[in-house]
């Protein structure tokens, strides 16, 4: 009885299954994965192959750190341009770095590109971060102020010569984008493609939604809560992903609080829930720095979107689309 039992799960799994196909990769700097459900095993893997090339693509434009990249030639040359002779970016940079200032607005500034001009002296690996001086010379450069965009022209100036802009914040939900467009090039209907803590679902899991968790970072097991998702994005923001332990005991980590130039404090998970990556990974980051009230006051707001708070005492808070009424 029981070897038929076994039997009976493992065809089931294999004919549901046969169709599905995934690949994981690094890229951006983190781990990249992508899984779709195709019955032609070679429009399958091409499909993959270009999402991933989709995501490399993105890397070597809006990497800070690669000498070719967009963004690398924008931080070299918008704070020489000026108002009358402005840098001329791509429209696809001019759309990033747009939306990026929308988030700083509609944050008074909790999420701010900006963050670099003094966050690049952060190197998390090396266990290092700025020194007071630093802090105090180059925290007024934490300002999206100073950046001038001009969307329909796609130019681009910087008012100081030391403001230094990172799409960190915000590039992974737009990859993420893009490989789902890909995709759904090639007739993909079901897929889920994560990089890092940004993940979007298309479609559903075969008349089953896609079961997404939220992690605790500080919990045992590990899982906060699980949440069932179709066709739309989560992004999360957590202090657990790239830090250090400095001298003081401090928690060094990513996610820089515009105001102090310092590691954010009071939250240790925000995760987002809405339509797309280019408005989910840039809000779990504002939503990190702004805090458990400002930052559910914020998705309450804003209609299609929804948050899970992890303060930092363990405390989950749930924005209004989930909490029973
Ligand atoms: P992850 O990179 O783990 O997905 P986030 O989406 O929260 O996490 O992005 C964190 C990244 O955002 C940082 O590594 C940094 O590049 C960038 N960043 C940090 N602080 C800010 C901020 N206040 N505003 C905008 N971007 C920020
Ligand atoms: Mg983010």
């Amino acid at each position: 009885m029981r070897w038929l039992l076994c039997v009976v799960v493992v065809l089931f799994s294999v004919s549901a299954y046969s169709a599905w196909h995934g690949d994981t990769q690094d890229i951006m700097g983190t781990r990249v994965s992508a899984t779709v459900w195709l019955e032609d095993d070679q429009k399958a893997e091409a499909a993959i192959a270009a999402a991933m090339a989709e995501m490399r693509r993105i890397d070597a434009e809006f990497s800070p750190y690669i000498e070719t990249s967009q963004l690398y030639r924008a931080n070299q040359l918008a704070p020489k341009a000026t108002a009358s002779d402005p840098l001329a970016i791509t429209p696809e940079l001019a759309s990033i770095i747009d939306k990026s200032l929308y988030y700083s607005r509609v944050s008074d500034g909790a999420f701010d590109i900006t963050f670099a001009s003094l966050g690049r002296y952060y190197d998390y690996r090396a266990k290092l971060k700025p020194s007071e001086q630093q802090r105090e010379e180059l925290l007024p450069l934490i300002n999206y102020q100073f950046i001038h965009l001009d969307t329909k022209n796609s130019t681009l100036w910087f008012e100081h010569p030391r403001v230094y802009i990172d799409l960190g914040g915000i590039a992974k939900g737009y990859a993420v984008d893009r490989a789902i467009s890909v995709l759904q090039g090639f007739g993909v209907q079901h897929a889920t493609v994560s990089a890092g803590g940004d993940s979007r679902v298309l479609g559903d899991k075969l008349g089953r939604p896609w079961m997404v968790g939220i992690k605790n970072p500080r919990a045992e097991d590990g899982v906060a809560i699980t949440l069932p998702l179709e066709n739309c994005a989560i992004s999360t923001s957590g202090d657990y992903e790239r830090y250090f332990i400095d001298g003081d005991g401090e928690r060094v980590h990513h996610i820089i609080n515009p105001r102090t130039g310092k590691s954010t404090k009071g939250v240790i998970s925000a995760t987002i829930i809405g339509p797309v990556g280019f408005d989910t990974d840039p809000l779990s980051t504002t939503v990190f720095v702004l805090g458990v009230e400002k930052g559910l006051a914020l998705i309450n707001s804003l209609p299609g979107f929804d948050a899970v708070i992890i303060r930092s005492d363990g405390k989950v808070y749930y924005s209004k689309g989930l909490t029973p009424p």
